[in-house]
């Protein structure tokens, strides 16, 4: 009973059998694949990644993805060690040779004394033992079937219909305001819950152009079941007539611009307030298929907003996730079976690095349940620590979407100065606080 069960053996479940393992705790990795594929995923082999071959940036003092890789890194993490082992040229992101990349993971997990493949695919949730279930975005439709009974319907997405989430302090706010429509609510919570962008009548049509000539992801084979059910893409509503968004998420009623009080705004664009802190806001109905580039330079068009720096951009996609800020404690314990655990996309968090690092962090705390220690979760001044808070905690639970790592999920370090220089510096401290905290907090586990 000392063993440790993990199903998934992708970005999340490799890395957390490595560490329990390495820990000294047997592990059975169940994975599915080649005998179960998914449509995405082309291999057998452990730790696949199924689209871009780039762990991102590696700047571990200026980036919050950079530093995730660095708290990896200390905690000996493999999926970093087989990155590192087959990086290849890209500037100051990691990219890997994914072939080489993969069969270095498999290879090292199957090597390992403590570790187990078992393949094939799970059906059911487990009743007993301790259990990490890391299937990721893609999981298989009876164990998506199976995790859906116990949370209810309500609580497991199977798509992200991801809305872009803007930084709070890019926001121009000589042109945008705070208010909720109707002046709805009284605390001051309530009042800051929406900034509000005004768009004259010559802004909206030029803005529905842009959003029509726009390049735009085509959905993949085995993506689009049930999209309709979810929300429209923005440049489909507007493909349906040029006022459907007026009349939609763009629509100028119930508010007053405190900037031009008696001039009424042909549209506003809402953005609504996305974490706890007031730091990250997402523009409200905004998810669309518009390619990445695209998205930034027709966002700006927004007045107050052409300036804005992007803590993600809009998307919408096949995606299997948890409502982990009801459903899960802050030990990534599923509230209502506490035996298992869930790590990986499958929790709500975005991207490889992000999956991998919830699978690490899964394990740690699963081997300190099973020796009997109390292991707190990381501090939120780390960068594992913001994201598992996030996901467990900091996370609006109504409009829960997947999340990847940035520094709008750190508690705020006080005293620097504003502006460009001021964020480099501020970046750093975050960095520097966060590498310390993590010192701290692997001398425990
Ligand atoms: P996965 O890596 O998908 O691992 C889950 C594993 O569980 C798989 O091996 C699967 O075969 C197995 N499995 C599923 N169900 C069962 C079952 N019932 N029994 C046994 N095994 C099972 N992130 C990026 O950073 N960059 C990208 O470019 C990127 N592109 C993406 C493209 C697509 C199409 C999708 C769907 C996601 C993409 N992501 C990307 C998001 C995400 O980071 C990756 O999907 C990442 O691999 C998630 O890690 P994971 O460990 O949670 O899941």
């Amino acid at each position: 009973t000392d063993k440790l069960h993990i199903i998934g053996g992708g970005m999340a479940g490799s890395e957390a059998a490595w560490q329990a393992a390495n820990a000294g705790i047997p592990v059975i990795l169940h994975e599915m694949r080649p005998e179960t594929g998914t449509f995405a995923h082309q291999t057998g082999n452990l730790a696949e990644m199924v689209c871009s071959n780039s762990f991102r940036s590696d700047d571990d003092e200026q980036n919050a993805v950079g530093l995730l890789h660095w708290e990896m890194r200390a905690a000996g993490g493999l999926i970093m060690e087989m990155a590192d082992a087959h990086a290849l040229p890209a500037g100051g992101a990691l990219a890997v040779d994914r072939e080489q990349f993969a069969a270095g993971v498999t290879a090292r997990l199957q090597a390992h004394p403590l570790i187990t493949v078992a393949p094939g695919e799970i059906t059911a949730l487990p009743e007993d033992g301790h259990w990490i279930i890391a299937t990721g975005p893609l999981t298989s439709g009876a164990l998506a079937e199976a995790i859906r009974a116990e949370t209810g319907a309500e609580a497991l997405a199977f798509f992200d219909a991801i809305a872009p989430i803007v930084y709070a302090d890019s926001v121009d706010m000589s042109k945008a305001w705070f208010q909720s429509r109707y002046d709805k609510g009284e605390t001051e919570e309530d009042r800051t819950a929406y900034l509000n962008c005004p768009m004259d009548r010559d802004t909206y049509e030029a803005f529905i152009d842009a959003l029509l000539a726009a390049d735009k992801t085509e959905f993949r084979e085995g993506e689009t079941a049930g999209y309709f059910d979810g929300c429209l893409p923005i440049e489909v509503m507007a493909e349906r007539g040029r006022e459907t968004l007026r009349h939609g998420p763009m629509k100028p009623v119930g508010l007053t611009n405190p900037h031009q009080p008696e001039i009424k705004a042909h549209a506003v664009v809402q953005l609504r307030r996305d974490n706890a802190l007031g730091t990250l806001f997402n523009i409200v109905g905004f998810q669309t298929k518009m390619k990445y580039g695209a998205q930034a330079d027709v966002f700006r068009m927004i007045p107050g907003l052409e300036e804005a720096r992007f803590a993600r951009l809009g998307g919408i996609h096949r995606n299997t996730f948890l409502n982990s800020p009801t459903l899960l404690d802050d030990q990534m314990r599923l509230k209502s079976r506490p035996h298992i655990r869930f790590a990986g996309q499958i929790t709500g968090v975005e991207g490889y690095v992000e999956s991998a690092a919830m699978g690490l962090l899964a394990a740690r705390l699963a081997v300190a349940e099973i020796r009997g220690n109390a292991l707190p979760p990381p501090p939120p001044e780390t960068a594992t620590g913001a994201l598992v808070t996030h996901i467990t905690g900091g996370a609006d639970a109504k409009t829960f979407q997947p999340m990847n790592v940035n520094f709008g999920l750190f508690p705020p370090v006080e005293g620097l100065k504003a502006g460009r220089r001021g964020r480099k510096d501020r970046y750093k401290a975050y960095t520097d606080r966060a590498k310390d905290a993590w010192k701290g907090w692997m001398a425990l586990s």
